[in-house]
C-alpha cells in the first residue's frame, strides 16, 4: 500500500493533475527567480528553496507527480534561468542536476512514506535527515562532476559544495514545506493552560532576534550559534509549525548575512574565500537546522506521548468518559470558580437490572450497553456540563448553573432516550432503562456530599420501580450540603 496516498491532500489546487503541474512550475519558477537574486558565492545560490519545494509538493500531493508536472518543473527552472541572462546549455545542465536531487529525495520518501506522514516517532528525525542528505548527495555528484567545470570549479570542490548548499537547502526548506505533513495534528489538551502567555511568548522572540542581531558585533564561527540557547527556548513555548519557521529564519539571516560579511566569520575578519570555505559553512548551518528540527520535533513526540497518557490517565477506557478521579477534579474546579449562590444540580445514574444483562448476553454485549447508554448522557449535555464514570454501570452528572426544573428536564430527556433506544449486538437486541437521582445545590457546594445526596434519590428511584427520575427533596439536606 502507498501510504502517501493517505497523506493525500484535499487542497483543491493540487487534487488534478494538470492543474497540479501548472501550479508546481509556477512555484518553482517563483522560487528559482528568487534563488537567482541570493546568488552571492560562486554561482551557487545561498537559497535556494525551489528544490526543497518541488520535493516537497512532490512528497505530499501524489496528483501532482505526473510526468507533465516534471516537464513543466524543468521549464520553470530553464526559464527562471534564462529570464535572468542565463546561459541556455548552462542552465539546462544546472537545472538537470536540480531534478536528481529530486528524484532521489521523492524515491526515500516514498519509499519511507509511513514514517513521514506524519512522523510519529524520533526515528523520522533520523529517516528524514538521510533523505536530506541523499538528495543533496545526488545533486552534489551530478552538480560536482558534470556542472562542476562549468562553474570553472575543481570536479571535488564543486562536489562538496554543490552537496553542501543542497543540504542547506533542504535542511531549512523542506520541513517548511512538507509541515503540515510531518507533523501530527494536536488537540489542545486540558493542561495547555498552564501554557506560557503571550508576555514569555514574545521575550522568547524578542531573545531569538535579539541573538540573531549581536551575531554581527560578536563575530567568528561562534557567533552562528548566537541564536541556539534563545531558539530552544521559542521551541518549548511554540508548536512545531512556527517553531520550524524561527528556525528556518535564523538560518535563512546566517545564509545570507556571513557571505556579505554582515557576520565576519573569521577573527582577522576574512570573508568565505573558498569553495571549501562555503561547502564547510553551508553544512554547519544545514546541520544545524537538522538539529533543530530533530528538537522541534522531539517536543512534538514528547507532547504527543503526554497528551496521550494524560488522556489514558483521566478518562475510562471502554466509554471514552472521565474516570472518577478526573470526573471529581473537573467537578471541584468547575464548582470553586462559582460564586456563592451559584446553583447546580448533580445526577446519579445507574444502568437498571444490568446484571442481568450480562448473565443473560454476556459481557461483551453488557459493555457495548455501557458505550451506548455514555453515548447518550453525553449527547443529552451541553458543552460545560460533567459527565463521569463512576465504575461499573454508574455515572454521574453536574449541570453548573442549573436549577432543580431544568436539572429534571435535562434528567427526564436522558431517561427516556435511553429507555427508547433498542441496542443491536450482532444478532442480539437488548432494551435497557437508567434510574435517575438528581439533587440541587449552591455554591459553595461539597461534592462528595452532593454526589451521595444524587444516590440517595437514585436509590429511591430504583426502589419506586426504576426507569424513573427522583429529585431529592429534603430541603434540610439542601441546606446542609451547601454548608
Ligand atoms: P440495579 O437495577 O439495582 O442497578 O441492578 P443491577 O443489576 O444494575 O446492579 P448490580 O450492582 O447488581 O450489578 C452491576 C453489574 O455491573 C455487576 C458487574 O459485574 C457489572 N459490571 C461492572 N462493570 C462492568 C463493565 O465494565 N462491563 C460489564 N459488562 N459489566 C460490568
Ligand atoms: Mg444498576
Ligand atoms: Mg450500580
Amino acid at each position: 500500500m502507498d501510504s502517501s496516498a493517505a497523506a493525500a491532500s484535499t487542497n483543491a489546487g493540487f487534487a488534478k493533475p494538470l492543474i497540479a503541474a501548472l501550479l508546481t512550475a509556477a512555484i518553482v519558477f517563483a522560487l528559482a527567480l528568487l534563488g537567482i537574486y541570493t546568488r552571492v558565492a560562486f554561482d551557487l545560490a545561498s537559497l535556494w528553496p525551489a528544490n526543497a519545494a518541488l520535493l516537497g509538493i512532490l512528497a505530499i500531493y501524489p496528483k501532482a507527480n505526473s510526468p507533465l508536472t516534471w516537464v513543466l518543473a524543468a521549464l520553470a527552472y530553464m526559464a527562471a534561468d534564462l529570464v535572468s541572462g542565463g546561459d541556455l546549455v548552462r542552465s539546462a545542465t544546472l537545472n538537470a542536476t536540480n531534478l536528481v536531487g529530486v528524484a532521489t529525495g521523492l524515491a526515500l520518501i516514498r519509499l519511507w512514506a509511513s514514517r513521514f506522514f506524519p512522523m510519529t516517532r524520533p526515528s523520522s528525525v533520523v529517516h528524514f535527515s538521510v533523505v536530506v542528505l541523499a538528495a543533496s548527495l545526488a545533486c552534489g555528484v551530478a552538480g560536482g562532476l558534470v556542472a562542476g567545470p562549468l562553474l570553472e570549479l575543481d570536479r571535488l570542490e564543486g562536489f562538496f559544495l554543490w552537496t553542501a548548499s543542497e543540504a542547506v537547502n533542504y535542511a531549512i526548506f523542506l520541513p517548511l514545506v512538507m509541515g503540515g505533513r510531518l507533523i501530527k495534528a494536536r488537540k489542545p489538551s486540558p493542561t495547555d493552560q498552564d501554557d506560557a502567555g503571550l508576555p514569555e511568548k514574545a521575550a522568547a522572540i524578542a531573545a531569538l532576534i535579539a541573538s540573531c542581531g549581536l551575531m554581527p558585533f560578536v563575530g567568528g564561527p561562534g557567533a552562528l550559534m548566537l541564536h541556539v540557547p534563545a531558539f530552544i527556548w521559542c521551541s518549548t513555548l511554540f508548536g512545531p509549525r512556527i517553531a520550524l519557521v524561527l528556525s528556518g529564519l535564523a538560518a535563512m539571516w546566517i545564509l545570507f548575512a556571513v557571505p556579505v560579511d554582515l557576520i565576519p566569520l573569521y577573527v582577522d575578519h576574512v570573508p568565505l574565500d573558498s569553495p571549501w570555505d562555503v561547502a564547510s559553512f553551508r553544512l554547519g548551518i544545514g546541520s544545524l537546522a537538522l538539529g533543530s528540527l530533530a528538537m522541534v520535533m522531539l517536543n512534538a513526540f514528547w507532547q504527543d506521548a503526554h497528551d496521550e497518557i494524560e488522556h489514558r490517565a483521566n478518562h475510562d477506557f471502554l466509554t471514552g468518559l472521565l474516570n472518577r478521579r478526573e470526573f471529581n477534579k473537573t467537578a471541584e474546579a468547575s464548582l470553586v470558580r462559582q460564586r456563592d449562590g451559584t446553583p447546580n444540580v448533580a445526577l446519579a445514574v445507574d444502568v437498571d437490572h444490568f446484571k442481568s444483562i450480562n448473565d443473560t448476553h454476556g459481557h461483551p454485549v453488557g459493555d457495548h450497553v455501557l458505550q451506548v447508554v455514555a453515548g447518550l448522557l453525553a449527547a443529552g449535555l451541553r458543552k460545560g456540563d460533567i459527565l463521569g464514570r463512576l465504575g461499573g454501570e454508574e455515572f454521574a452528572i453536574i449541570l453548573p448553573g442549573a436549577g432543580i426544573e431544568e436539572g429534571t428536564r435535562v434528567a427526564e430527556r436522558i431517561r427516556e432516550a435511553i429507555a427508547a433506544e433498542t441496542l443491536h449486538h450482532g444478532e442480539v437486541t437488548v432494551a435497557t432503562s437508567v434510574s435517575i437521582g438528581i439533587v440541587e445545590f449552591h455554591a459553595p457546594a461539597n461534592l462528595p456530599r452532593m454526589l451521595s445526596l444524587a444516590d440517595e434519590a437514585l436509590y429511591e428511584a430504583k426502589n419506586a420501580g426504576r426507569n424513573r427520575v427522583v429529585a431529592h427533596k429534603s430541603a434540610a439536606l439542601l441546606r446542609a450540603a451547601g454548608a
